[in-house]
């Protein structure tokens, strides 16, 4: 059957058979989204996790003019700028002590990449023949070739099987079984001899924002270091705030050898990436020897909009305000989830930082079963933007949120369960 379309557009993780009409919006401002119809939306999900301030925050905004009027774009080798110097330098401030070298990108998937490519270099170049890389359980690291063969094994990659190179995954620490999953990490790391470990610290979020505790990461960084293996912090998502503290391995008082950091690096206005590493991985690349050169690079590294953007984020996170606005959400947010807690129609009922889900007990909990879109159309209607994973509900909102828009938002999760109850969507 040919599909008669609006639009050109092939739109990402969307069914356009099942969704094929596009919500428009015309203008953001903090918290809000305004559709082309007039109605206000609350962004209770960031714009897919990467909002840190709101929209157009004023700063943001002007350092992104100021900046596109003196330099948007150069050449990134052998060249440089003072946008991405003056981030690599407050980066360097801000990221755990002995991440010392600042690598530029685009994306969190490129970061990924990058990631792993610096892991292999460093192997490769001081001799050593380490190339398998361990995971855990329900990880999600992108949706390049490389970041889907360290995620999880799923219906999302199931048709690039024969490219996903193979990786080693350990089981998710959940509660009561954090002690199996340490095991299992020290095994493999005895055994295999693997190159490198990686994890997104305390929060997996696309595999249904499953949390688990700082002490767990600190015990898996003590696990990698005795057995000489690269912890990679994959901080995309948990980066900038959302665990509560400006990164979650800081909760762990971890320094992963190596580390990314997107999302939210530009508070969310353009996109950007970065892969920091210690000073020996750096040092395992710089040689006389050109087949020593770390061998990658996208166009658009560094590019200075970008950087400009990421700068005026930078610069508000030096600012104790911010912080306290961190605390805030993290508090409020507590207190919305408190009486869910106690709500027998919820299972799992968590938080971390800024960030709370819950999962609704159904018969039909999978990604794919339907319950997911369902809800996500139901809040449409409510005019908040939540996107559930399968059965779980999860609220990652901007920092200038309102007490009464996640009053607003919890009420609405409340009505869902209802209306589910009542079997008016399910
Ligand atoms: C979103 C995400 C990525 C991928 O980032 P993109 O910018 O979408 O490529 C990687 N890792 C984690 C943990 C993420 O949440």
């Amino acid at each position: 059957m040919r599909p008669k379309r609006k639009s050109p557009i092939w739109h990402p993780f969307t069914q356009h058979a099942l969704h094929d009409v596009m919500t428009e919006i015309v203008r953001g401002d903090g918290a809000y989204l305004y559709a082309r119809d007039g109605s206000r939306i609350i962004d209770a999900i960031s714009s897919w996790w990467v909002v840190t301030h709101g929209h157009c925050h004023p700063r943001i905004v002007s350092a992104i003019q100021e900046q596109a009027g003196r330099l948007n774009q150069i050449i990134f080798a052998g060249y440089t700028h003072d946008p991405a110097e003056e981030v690599a330098a407050q980066l360097l401030k801000l990221t755990p002590d002995g991440l010392d070298h600042v690598f530029f990108s685009d994306s969190g998937s490129t970061s990924v990449e990058v990631a792993l490519k610096m892991a292999l270099g460093y192997w490769h170049n001081i001799g050593k023949h380490r190339s398998r890389i361990v995971v855990m359980e329900h990880s999600y690291h992108g949706d390049t070739i490389g970041a889907m063969s360290v995620g999880a094994r799923s219906v999302f990659n199931a048709a690039y099987g024969p490219l996903l190179f193979d990786v080693t995954t350990i089981p998710f620490p959940a509660k009561g079984h954090e002690q199996a999953a340490l095991d299992a990490l020290d095994s493999i790391c005895r055994k295999e001899r693997p190159a490198a470990f990686i994890v997104e610290p305390l929060i997996l979020g696309a595999g249904g924002m499953l949390m688990y505790p700082a002490w767990v990461l600190r015990e898996m960084k003590q696990i990698c270091e005795r057995s000489d293996v690269l912890l990679i912090a994959d901080e995309v998502m948990t980066g900038w705030g959302r665990t509560g503290t400006l990164f979650a391995c800081e909760q762990a008082n971890v320094t992963p050898d190596i580390a990314c950091y997107s999302k939210g690096l530009t508070g969310g206005a353009l996109p950007l990436a970065v892969t920091l590493c210690r000073a020996e991985i750096f040092h395992a690349h710089y040689s006389q020897d050109r087949t020593r050169t770390f061998f990658h690079s996208s166009s658009y590294t560094a590019n200075p909009v970008a950087c400009a953007a990421a700068s005026a984020n930078l610069d508000l996170w030096r600012h104790k305000n911010t912080r306290d606005q961190v605390a805030l959400i993290a508090k409020l947010q507590e207190q919305e989830l408190e009486p869910f807690r106690s709500d027998s129609r919820f299972a799992n009922v968590r938080r971390t930082g800024t960030i709370t889900a819950l999962d609704l007990k159904t018969t039909d909990p999978g990604y794919l079963a339907g319950i997911g879109p369902k809800l996500g159309v139901f809040f449409k209607d409510r005019t908040l933007l939540l996107r559930p994973l399968g059965n779980t509900i999860y609220v990652m909102p901007p920092y200038c949120v309102t007490a009464a828009d996640l009053a607003e938002i919890y009420s609405a999760i409340s009505d869902a369960a209802d209306a589910v109850y009542r079997s008016c969507i399910s």
